[in-house]
């Protein structure tokens, strides 16, 4: 029996929004392995072992499906939205580092609809310039570091896309955020807070950096912060292509 591994993202929640490429390999699959709510997403069947597991154990996933694919398992590693954006891709690649035998294996990462274009395409085309993307959550860097990430992308006038911007345990950091961005970008800037995107769950509010507050977010927010020219039309916001 040859084993492989698939790093696959389930795009932002909509199942018409997983990719073809990756029903197949989930449909070839004999285990599925992944942070319980996006193993939830699987359907059950016959022949498929389903491995649930917490969230902040990514290494430990990633060398237990490593494990079983050099054991001849055919194991899918699902991610939310896309695996390389903040997601197990590099965690798989990190616990490859110095293990010459896991390098042959048959490993292959699927992309799949990352949350900020699902959002951007909700409220129009927020992200149709020159843009960046930032975790805002600091169990991975320090906070200094995310400052300074805010402060250069917005003297380098990008739009921006911001994931977990606000979570129970560090509510303080996403108010530090909006009051660096007031400062630099003032407060007539466009931000939209895109809630659930693609589920029955979604919301989408957009209103000025000036208007905005730290509860506008939680975890199953992104936040997209226009640049200079981003504006309203009708009912949706864009950026222009073409700066002058
Ligand atoms: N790999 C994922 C991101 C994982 S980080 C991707 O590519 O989308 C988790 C963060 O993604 C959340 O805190 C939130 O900021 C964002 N996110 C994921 N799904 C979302 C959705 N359906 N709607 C809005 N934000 C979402």
């Amino acid at each position: 029996m040859t084993g492989w591994l698939a790093i696959a993202g389930l795009g932002p929640g909509d199942d018409r929004l997983v990719t073809p490429e990756v029903q197949a390999v989930l449909a070839e699959a004999t285990d599925v392995v992944g942070y319980i709510p996006y193993v939830a997403r699987i359907a059950p069947r016959e022949g498929l072992a389903l491995h649930p597991s917490d969230n902040r154990v990514e290494l430990d996933r990633a060398r237990a499906a490593l494990e079983m694919a050099a054991a001849g398992h055919r194991v899918v590693i699902v991610s939310s939205g896309d695996p390389g954006v903040f997601a197990m891709a590099s965690a798989v690649f990190e616990a490859l580092e110095g293990r010459l035998d896991w390098q042959a294996l048959d490993i292959r990462v699927l992309p799949g609809i990352t949350a900020m274009l699902a959002a951007a395409a909700a409220a129009g085309a927020p992200l149709g310039h020159d843009f960046c993307c930032i975790n805002l959550s600091d169990n991975l860097k320090p906070w200094e570091v995310i400052e300074t990430r805010l402060r250069h992308a917005a003297r380098a006038d990008f739009a921006m896309a911001f994931y977990n911007p606000r979570s129970a345990s560090r509510p303080e950091g996403f108010a530090k955020a909006l009051a660096t961005l007031l400062q630099e970008c003032g407060p007539d800037r466009l931000i939209t807070f895109a809630r659930a995107v693609s589920t029955p769950d979604q919301h989408l509010t957009t209103v000025t950096l000036g208007e905005a507050t730290p509860e506008m977010a939680d975890m199953r927010t992104v936040v997209i912060l226009g640049n200079s020219a981003t504006h309203r039309v009708g009912r949706w916001v864009y950026s222009p292509r073409s700066v002058r």
